[in-house]
């Protein structure tokens, strides 16, 4: 993955800089993750990127990451400025798109999708499939779990895979983004090295974070 832009314990929102894995971070992050996207030369007033962009979002926070990956794809293709801020939900996206799916999962699938083929005053009668999702990192259906829910630093398994225990295991535009790893870097919020491991691969922070200072 690109290197570019250099990632340190510090980012400047407004003309300031602020520390990451603050409250400021925290309360911003949302806003920084869009306006960093409006920011890229060629995408204020390009209506077909903003469009490509709206449609990834939901499609890649539904976990449907096939019909999220086509847009993703699309979109850099039409601006290639993107691939730093895109280049990890293609690669989330393509994690689960290379796990094949058991039968009970296809069977779920296609219920699923009866399901949404009927008419809205049918599935008042009917009985609704209950929400799952893919999980980011190991592809199997789980149940689906708000990627905002807390785990206040003990709970870990409040947001955790059902099936492999990783934590926050539901696709996230904001947690999934850059600025969102970054802070989940620094906050030190997840209990597992992979992610740690990934990210410096991705963008050799300097510093490092705390828990991986301490390992040495
Ligand atoms: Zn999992």
């Amino acid at each position: 993955m690109s290197r570019d832009p250099v990632m340190t314990d510090s980012y400047t929102h407004d003309g300031n800089q602020h520390q990451r894995a603050s409250r400021e971070d925290f309360e911003t992050l949302p806003r920084r993750v869009m306006e960093v996207l409006e920011r890229i030369p060629g995408f204020e007033g390009n209506a077909e990127i903003i469009d490509y962009m709206t449609q990834v979002l939901g499609l890649y926070e539904r976990g449907d990451y096939y019909e999220a990956h086509k847009y993703l794809i699309a979109s850099l293709e039409r601006l290639p400025a993107f691939e730093p801020y895109l280049l990890y939900y293609i690669r989330v996206c393509e994690r689960v798109l290379a796990i094949p799916l058991t039968r009970e999962e296809k069977q779920y699938e296609a219920k699923v999708k009866q399901y949404l083929r009927h008419s809205k005053w049918l599935r008042k009668f009917t009985k609704a499939p209950l929400l799952k999702i893919r999980c980011k990192w190991c592809g199997r259906y789980t149940d689906y779990i708000d990627p905002d829910t807390p785990t206040f630093g003990f709970d870990l398994l409040a947001n955790s895979c059902r099936v492999c225990g990783r934590m926050y295991p539901v696709p996230s535009w904001v947690w999934d983004s850059l600025d969102g790893r970054a802070y989940s870097y620094y906050r030190m919020s997840f209990k597992e090295d992979a992610f740690y491991e990934e990210f410096e691969r991705d963008y050799n922070p300097m510093p490092q974070c705390q828990r991986r200072l301490t390992k040495k």
